[in-house]
């Protein structure tokens, strides 16, 4: 059965079709705990549990939750460069032949709707889709690429440029991992839940103007892809996350960048949008 994570207050929840949420550990007396962490560790019970919502009270409505990361602590968290065509076109940058795989260090992960202190006046936006691994493994086939993955969420991969740049060849991982610099969320939807996890639309807005619009059917590499290639060379592992990459009308190509007061509004058919406002 599909589901809808959400992390409350640092509690495991789910959310039903009427966007009412329920404490995971309350609704399966204990038998999801209620470390989100622990709980995406085992999909199997995140599935069960689902099917419990129908005849369960809820804990309050959607809007009441005080929502934060979904995953909260990734182990691992990878991202992926240049994995939609015409953003590479906007970077001035060829296309790569292998996945251009960086790090976003895990303390820069926050809530869907922090507000975003920059650090510096070359803060970019970069909306992704966010694949939450379920199933570790080593060496998995594209075929079996999507069983692996617990679900989906979104993601801003806010990027510091000058700082991305600021060595030859240049180090991406610091330029992505300023605190702060890595909302997630508002949901981990079930894999289950789309019709084609392989073509889901993403928009970015700023300050209410459209800046990217595209669909994850335009990646380079699909997210099976990615995951046979980061799966020989490591063991991935439940709660590992996966910034894909990010399509075409980020700041840099046309020399805009963050300000304090923009609002970053990003989306993902099927899961829903972060808010982030900019502070100085
Ligand atoms: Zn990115």
């Amino acid at each position: 059965m599909t589901f809808r994570f959400i992390n409350s207050a640092g509690r495991s929840a789910l959310v039903d079709d009427h966007d009412q949420w329920f404490d995971l550990e309350r609704l399966t007396n204990g038998a999801v705990p209620a470390d989100p962490m622990a709980a995406i560790a085992n999909g199997a019970a995140l599935h069960a549990a689902a099917a419990l919502l129908a005849t369960a009270a809820p804990d309050g409505d959607l809007a009441t939750a005080e929502l934060q990361a979904p995953v909260p602590r990734p182990r691992n968290c990878f991202a992926v460069g240049l994995n939609y065509r015409s953003h590479a076109a906007e970077s001035g940058m060829d296309l790569p032949a292998q996945p251009l795989v960086f790090t976003k260090f895990p303390s820069c992960i926050v809530g869907p709707n922090e507000s975003i202190a920059l650090r510096s006046g070359s803060a970019d936006w970069e909306v992704e889709l966010v694949v939450v691994i379920g199933t570790g493994g080593r060496d998995i086939a594209p075929a079996d690429a999507w069983s692996h993955v617990l679900g989906l969420t979104v993601g801003q991969d806010i990027s510091d440029r000058a700082l991305q740049f600021a060595s030859k060849p240049p180090h991406f991982d610091l330029g992505k991992s300023r605190d702060g610099y890595g909302p997630i969320g508002p949901m981990l939807v079930s894999t289950d839940s789309f019709a084609n996890p392989d073509d889901i639309a993403l928009t970015c807005d700023v300050n209410g103007v459209r800046r990217q619009s595209d669909r994850t059917s335009s990646m380079i590499f699909d997210v099976p892809t990615l995951i046979a290639y980061l799966s020989g060379i490591m063991t991935l592992a439940a709660g590992d996350i996966i910034f894909t990459g990010t399509p075409d009308g980020v700041g840099v190509a046309s020399g805009t960048f963050l300000k304090p007061g923009d609002v970053i509004v990003s989306s993902i058919d099927g899961i829903g949008t972060l808010t982030n406002h900019c502070l100085d």
